[in-house]
């Protein structure tokens, strides 16, 4: 194995063709075989209904380096049963656990030149994905589909350290109370773009979205979940009135760290907005960068600032954030079978 020359440091979040992607098609009501590929063009009718339709689902898991030099990845069999919960929610053939590890297995080993190594604060990011291949001009789901296992090195999310982010309370929603919100459907992120642009354009890093429903209540911002601490240290995580929120595996992994291994108390419950003042800590949560602070929150040109302020994350998600990348990277040992060994 011989790491490729990259200046692992200075990556971004951005698309880079590896050596091989998987794939399998589905076609006459079956999955192929995996197989691996070098081509990383995907060929379809132009009417597929990924187009047209927007029939797609997809997932996002990372591949890290050991200091001991495995490579592992962190819990991806929730990351094989939520990408079914979804598919099955969109009229897409799921992919069975078993087939999905074996993926996941084929990709990483595979590329294992282009996972970067420990310490460069880079790792490998995994994109499996299903959509409707086979054309559909009526409003039906596809008859053939593909899914498609691609992955590439990325940088830290925050560079040059962690910085607090500001936020805004959205006009616009994320997602229908008791529409696809909870599943990692494509049409969700699209739904986001025009308000993450409005945010941006106003100086904001991310929305915080309410729920749709009766706008009171604390749902999540476009790709992450929310963690909060109260002023005695609990952690709180909101609970959506209207299962509009996307179930985080960092979240949710997160909440068993602070119970289990650290032992806090914590909490999964309506957060009214109005309680949002009240917290000492707040932070986003998703794979990408396991917890970004939040320091600030524009709640229609009135600041909610948080204690822990704009200059580094507070004490207790500090915490929960070492404890977690450490189980991560394999340097702190983390419940039974939260690690998958790449052999
Ligand atoms: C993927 C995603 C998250 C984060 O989930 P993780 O499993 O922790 O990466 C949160 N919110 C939305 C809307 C997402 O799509």
């Amino acid at each position: 194995m011989t790491k490729k020359n990259i200046d692992w440091g200075s990556l971004g979040f951005v698309y880079q063709p590896t050596d091989y992607s998987v794939s399998a098609m589905y076609k006459d009501g079956k999955w192929s075989d995996l197989e691996l590929t070098a081509d990383h063009t995907c060929h379809m009718s132009e009417c597929a209904c990924v187009l047209q339709y927007a029939q797609t689902v997809f997932e996002g898991l990372k591949a890290y380096t050991t200091p001991d030099g495995r490579t592992v990845t962190f819990r991806p069999d929730l990351n094989a049963q939520r990408m079914i919960d979804s598919a099955e929610r969109l009229g897409i053939p799921p992919v069975p656990e078993e087939m999905f590890m074996e993926a996941l297995d084929l990709l990483v080993a595979n590329n294992l030149d282009w996972v970067p190594p420990y310490g460069s604060g880079a790792t490998m990011y995994v994109r499996p994905f299903i959509y409707g291949s086979g054309p559909m001009i009526s409003v039906a789901p596809a008859e053939e589909f593909e899914f498609r296992m691609i992955c590439m090195p990325v940088g830290p999310y925050f560079k040059g350290g962690i910085k607090p982010l500001v936020l805004k309370i959205s006009d616009f929603d994320r997602a229908a109370p008791h529409g696809t919100g909870d599943i990692k459907a494509g049409l969700n992120y699209a739904m986001s773009f025009h308000a993450h642009e409005v945010a941006h354009n106003e100086g904001f890093a991310e929305n915080m979205f309410l729920d749709a429903g009766t706008r009171t209540c604390v749902e999540e911002t476009g790709g992450a979940n929310f963690l909060f601490v109260t002023k005695d240290g609990k952690i709180v995580t909101p609970k959506s009135k209207s299962n509009s929120i996307l179930p985080s595996i960092t979240r949710r992994s997160l909440m068993v760290v602070a119970k289990d291994l650290l032992g806090m108390d914590i909490e999964q419950r309506e957060v009214p907005i109005a309680e949002v003042p009240e917290f000492a800590e707040c932070g986003l949560c998703g794979t990408a960068a396991v917890i970004a602070p939040v320091g600030k929150i524009n709640d229609h040109g009135k600041e909610i600032c948080f204690p822990s302020g704009m200059d580094e994350m507070g004490p207790v998600l500090k915490k929960l954030y070492d404890t977690l990348t450490g189980i991560q990277m394999g340097t702190i040992e983390g419940p039974e079978g939260w690690i998958h060994e790449i052999k």
